[in-house]
C-alpha cells in the first residue's frame, strides 16, 4: 500500500480495519479519544452474527480467540409477560450460531492483535479539512495535527469525519436506554437472577421495555428502554442515583417485584443512553481519500446489528484495500458500493425489528418474531 491510513475510533469498527489490514502486512495509525483502553464500561454483551460479525474476525485471523471469549449458555431467550408470567422460553442447546461475547473483552481481543502503537489513546479529534487530491488534515483537542493520504471515520455517532462527505446528523429517535447492572445476582438478588434465567431476558410492552443479560459472574446487565422525549429524561437528575433509579422504576409501576428489582435494585448509578439515528439510505457521493465505516457511516435504531456491521465493515474495507495496494480510490469505491446498499438493508429491517419489541403489538409481536409466525397468529 503506498498511502498512509489514519483510522480515528478504536471502538470495533476502526480496530477490526486496522486488524485486517494488519494481516495483510498494511500499516495503519488509530487516533482514539480516550486516554486507555479502560477508560470507560464498554457496555454489555454482545452475540456475533454468523453473516457479519464472525466472517469479519475470520478475514482478522481472530476466531480462535474469539471461541475462548464465548459465554457458554447464554443464547437462552426468556420472553416475560409483565407480571413475571412466561411467555416464551428458549433454552441455549448449543446450536443457536450466534455465540455471545462482553463487549469489553472483544475489544480487548482486537487490541491485543495489533501492534504495539498502532492506537494512538488521549488523541481527540476536534476537526478534519480537506488539503486536496485526496489528502486531509486532522486537528486534535490538544491543537496538534496529522495529515494523511487515507482518511477512515470510525469514530461512531457523532463522527468528526462526517462532515468531509455528508451534511447528516443522527436525530433522537423518540427513546433512550438506560443502563443498569446487578452483581452478584444469584446470591444477592435471586427473583431477580431467576426472571433472567441463563440467557436474556425480553420483557416488553409498548413504548417500553427491559432487556436484561445474564454476563460473566452472576451480573445482570439490563437496558432499560423508554418512549420519551429528551425534555422528559432532563428532568431527572441522573447524578442522584438512588432518586434517578426509583423514578424511571415507578415507569413500570403494577410490574412484577422480579423485573423492577433489575432498575430499583441497581448496583451502579443508572446510566442514560439517548439513542440517536442516521437516515436510513444514507449515503454519499465519493470523496477522494475519505470514507466512514460503522456507526459513523450508518448509525440506526438498536437492534442488535451496529457492533456487527461495524466489524464487517472494517473488514471489507481492509480486504478492499488489500486488494488494490496502488488504488485506493478503487477500494474505497468497491467498500462503499456493497456497504451502503448491505446497511440500508439492515436499518430498514432494524425499524420493523423495533417495531416488534416496542410497538403496539408488544410482547406477542416479538414472540412472533422468534417463532416465526406472522403477526396476529399468536394466541393472544
Ligand atoms: C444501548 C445499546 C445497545 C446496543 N446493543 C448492541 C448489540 O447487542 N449488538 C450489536 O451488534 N450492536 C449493539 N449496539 C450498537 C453498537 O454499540 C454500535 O453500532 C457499535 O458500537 C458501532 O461501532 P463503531 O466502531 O462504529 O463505533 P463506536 O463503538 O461508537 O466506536 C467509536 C470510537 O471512536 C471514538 N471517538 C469518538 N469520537 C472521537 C473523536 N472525536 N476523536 C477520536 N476518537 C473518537 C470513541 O471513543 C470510540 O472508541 C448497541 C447500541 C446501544 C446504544
Amino acid at each position: 500500500m503506498t498511502t498512509d491510513i489514519t483510522i480515528i475510533g478504536a471502538g470495533l469498527g476502526g480496530l477490526t480495519l486496522a486488524r485486517v489490514l494488519h494481516v495483510h502486512g498494511i500499516p495503519a495509525t488509530v487516533y482514539e479519544a480516550e486516554v486507555s483502553p479502560t477508560a470507560r464500561a464498554q457496555g454489555g454483551m454482545l452475540d456475533i452474527h454468523k453473516d457479519s460479525g464472525q466472517p469479519a474476525l475470520r478475514a482478522a485471523g481472530l476466531m480462535d480467540e474469539l471461541r475462548g471469549l464465548i459465554l457458554e449458555g447464554r443464547q437462552a431467550i426468556r420472553v416475560l409477560d409483565r407480571d413475571g408470567t412466561v411467555l416464551f422460553e428458549h433454552a441455549d442447546d448449543g446450536t443457536g450460531g450466534n455465540p455471545e461475547v462482553l463487549r469489553g473483552e472483544l475489544r480487548q481481543m482486537l487490541l491485543d492483535s495489533l501492534p504495539d502503537g498502532t492506537v494512538r489513546w488521549g488523541h481527540k479529534v476536534t476537526g478534519t479539512r480537506a488539503l486536496g487530491e485526496g489528502r486531509h488534515e486532522v486537528t486534535f483537542a490538544d491543537g496538534a495535527t496529522v495529515t494523511t493520504g487515507l482518511l477512515v471515520g470510525a469514530d461512531g455517532a457523532w463522527s468528526r469525519v462526517r462532515p468531509l462527505l455528508s451534511a447528516a446528523a443522527p436525530e433522537y429517535i423518540g427513546m433512550s436506554a438506560v443502563e443498569t447492572c446487578l452483581f452478584d445476582a444469584d446470591t444477592r438478588h435471586p427473583a431477580a437472577a431467576k426472571a433472567v434465567g441463563g440467557g436474556s431476558l425480553f420483557a416488553l410492552a409498548p413504548g417500553k421495555g427491559l432487556l436484561a443479560h445474564r454476563e460473566r459472574g452472576g451480573t445482570l446487565h439490563t437496558y432499560v428502554m423508554l418512549a420519551r422525549p429528551r425534555d422528559w429524561f432532563a428532568s431527572i437528575d441522573f447524578t442522584d442515583s438512588a432518586a434517578a433509579a426509583a423514578r424511571i422504576a415507578r415507569e413500570f409501576d403494577g410490574w412484577a417485584p422480579e423485573l423492577t428489582a433489575l432498575i430499583a435494585d441497581g448496583d451502579t448509578a443508572p446510566v442514560l443512553r439517548p439513542l440517536h439515528a442516521l437516515p436510513v439510505e444514507h449515503r454519499w457521493r465519493r470523496v477522494p481519500g475519505v470514507t466512514l465505516l460503522g456507526d459513523a457511516a450508518h448509525l440506526a435504531l438498536p437492534n442488535g446489528e451496529g457492533a456487527n456491521l461495524a466489524m464487517c465493515d472494517g473488514a471489507e474495507l481492509g480486504k478492499a484495500l488489500a486488494a488494490h495496494p496502488d488504488d485506493a480510490e478503487a477500494a474505497l469505491t468497491a467498500y462503499e458500493r456493497a456497504m451502503f446498499p448491505r446497511s440500508a438493508a439492515a436499518a430498514a429491517e432494524g425499524s420493523q425489528v423495533h417495531e416488534m419489541f416496542y410497538g403496539a403489538g408488544a410482547p406477542h409481536s416479538l414472540i412472533n418474531l422468534f417463532t416465526g409466525h406472522e403477526a396476529g397468529e399468536w394466541p393472544a
